[in-house]
């Protein structure tokens, strides 16, 4: 798919990339003058030190997180289904016990499906719902229709129960972080976090415009209707939105992440050399250079996903999803059986690192 020929183009892109960075982050004397909309463009993480990745690593535990996030979600929960409503009340469980101050948000509304009509609900988890930017992590509960076969229902594992988890488990690990970021709000920070749990990716019965996307394209046009910070009259929600990271189909062993769009390859970058650091310490579990998972190749064609209608929205989106798909999409075998730990657990924390980095915790 990518020869060595991508790779070059990619490298003379980084280049420009940089040439066009430099100036920018000299400027700033002129940081009042740049309306907050555009902070997100200039915005630097705050990199951890070989201590503090110690501590992420320790940090986070893939065991707990596979008997109390993922297991529970490991059923069958198209939209509409019995399973959607338990994966919903887990999900929202999980997170209402936390310390840090998260705000739930669940956006219900109809759709026409080639089955009549079904009701969708997302889960929106924010902290600092006034702050004026936010990361966004994101990924899709539901999982995808099948008839069952021999009594066999299918239950997505990497499609997207776990990074369902993944994020789950991101909450938990660094909520004394994300508690201190509420602490904060008393000076109201004008970073901090949402989590996204999109309802409906999956195409019921063929993928197009109107049978997919149904969560993410009903959310990203009412985020474009909704003032924001709270009682502004020329900014929205979407505008609020640093940058969306979508996770979906993770899970498999051996993941290979190309890089997918040129305005979010410096934050790719960040993941490239959070993989090397971590690995460097030996703190990733079953790892190999050889086979890093975070690769210097650019993609060409869209995957289409629940980033689409941000992307065509305008925000910055930085997708994670591996390419080739894991083996086992959309079959029965997508299942706990199949998933591998030490590659789910490397990846937590590569993101746990991510998003301290982001949001300089
Ligand atoms: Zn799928």
């Amino acid at each position: 798919m990518a020869g060595s020929e991508d790779r070059r183009v990619l490298d003379t892109l980084h280049l420009l990339l940089l040439v066009a960075v430099l100036p920018l982050a000299s400027r700033g004397a002129i940081r009042n003058a740049r309306p907050w909309t555009e902070e997100k463009n200039y915005h630097q993480p705050a990199i951890l030190n070989s201590s503090s990745l110690r501590q992420v690593a320790d940090g986070t535990n893939i065991s707990e997180m596979w008997q109390n996030d993922l297991r529970p979600l490991l059923i069958e929960r198209y939209p509409g289904s019995p399973g959607s409503y338990a994966a919903r009340q887990h999900i929202m469980k999980r997170i209402q016990r936390l310390q840090a101050d998260w705000v739930l948000e669940v956006d219900t509304f109809l759709r026409q499906t080639p089955y009549g009509y079904r009701s969708f609900s997302n889960i929106i988890s924010t902290l600092n719902p006034a702050a004026k930017r936010h990361l966004v992590l994101a990924c899709h509960y539901d999982s995808k229709y099948f008839p069952h076969w021999d009594n066999r229902v299918f239950v997505g594992a990497t499609d997207s129960a776990v990074p369902c988890a993944m994020m789950l488990e991101l909450a938990r690990a660094l909520d004394k972080h994300l508690l201190s970021l509420k602490k904060l709000s008393d000076s109201k920070p004008d970073l901090s976090l949402q989590l996204i749990f999109f309802d409906g990716e999956e195409a019921f019965l063929h993928w197009s415009p109107q049978d997919s996307l149904y969560g993410s394209r009903h959310l990203a046009s009412k985020m474009a209707s909704t003032p924001h910070p709270p009682g502004a009259s020329d900014t929205n929600q979407l505008q609020g939105m640093d940058l969306l990271v979508l996770l979906d189909l993770i899970g498999a062993p051996n993941p290979t992440f190309p890089i997918f769009f040129p305005h979010s390859a410096r934050w790719f970058n960040r993941l490239q050399t959070i993989e090397y650091e971590l690995h460097e310490l030996g703190l990733l579990k079953d790892h190999s250079w050889e086979r890093h998972y975070f690769q210097s190749y650019g993609y060409r064609g869209g995957i289409q996903d629940d980033h689409i209608p941000f992307l065509r929205k305008g925000v910055p989106i930085l997708h994670l999803i591996p390419t080739p798909f894991p083996e086992v999409w959309h079959t029965m075998e997508d299942n706990e059986e199949n998933l591998d730990e030490p590659t789910i657990d490397n990846l937590n924390k590569i993101l746990q690192v991510f998003v301290l980095e982001y949001l300089h915790l």
